[in-house]
């Protein structure tokens, strides 16, 4: 095991989310909108810094894009539009 390899990395992987999904801080309580991030606006964070937001292009035309949102604090809610 290298040096300075520690078991708290363990949410490396990006979670993928459908469009039409609320992202929300649990930190701070910004609520990001799935569907509003595409190839031309393709990154964000919240107020606090926890939640950041990314986009995946995909390779086959299913989907343009998939968004993803990594946090460093604490895990956001993530629920779908009523
Ligand atoms: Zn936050």
């Amino acid at each position: 095991m290298p040096i300075g390899f520690t078991s708290e990395v363990i949410d490396e992987e990006p979670k993928y989310v459908p469009r039409k999904t609320f992202i929300e801080c649990e930190e701070c309580n910004q609520i990001f909108i799935s569907r509003e991030y595409n190839k031309t606006n393709a990154a964000a964070s919240c107020n606090c810094g926890n939640i950041n937001i990314g986009i995946h292009i995909t390779e086959y035309a299913k989907f343009e894009n998939l968004v993803t949102v990594r946090w460093t604090k604490s895990p956001p809610k993530i629920y779908e539009e009523e």
